[in-house]
């Protein structure tokens, strides 16, 4: 496997980036401040983790809307509800994912760029 492919299916699987042996997590959604076994620290740069979990809740949210407009809009105020609630609902579930992902992306952009790269790959 690519150090690349390595480094992003890591994030996918909410795992270290850089030894692929401890989850991000502790729980459901809260994210560790760095790896136990090898002390990355999970967040490299706050606005660029920040902007990835912005730029897919609107991405997500663009979506959604989308197939709405395709299939159309109730014009029900329960309907609506329904919708707003089942929006938020995909927010919070896809969160994990998208946070593994936002960790993994900043570390794999910065490795690619810099030699002197925080990320020392570890094979599994
Ligand atoms: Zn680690």
């Amino acid at each position: 496997m690519s150090p690349s492919r390595m480094i992003l299916k890591r994030g996918w699987q909410r795992l270290c980036p850089q030894c692929g042996k401890t989850p991000l997590y502790k729980g459901w959604n809260k994210l560790q401040p760095h790896c136990q076994v090898c002390g990355l620290r999970y967040i490299r740069d706050p606005i660029d983790f920040g902007a990835f979990l912005y730029f897919s809740t609107a991405l997500i949210t663009g979506l959604y809307v989308m197939a709405f407009l395709i299939v159309g809009f109730p014009s029900s105020w329960w309907a609506r509800t329904v919708i707003i609630l089942t929006a938020l609902l995909l927010m919070w579930v896809t969160l994990p994912w998208r946070k593994g992902l936002a960790v993994a992306l900043d570390y794999w952009n910065d490795w690619r760029a810099n030699p002197e790269s925080e990320l020392k790959l570890q094979d599994d």
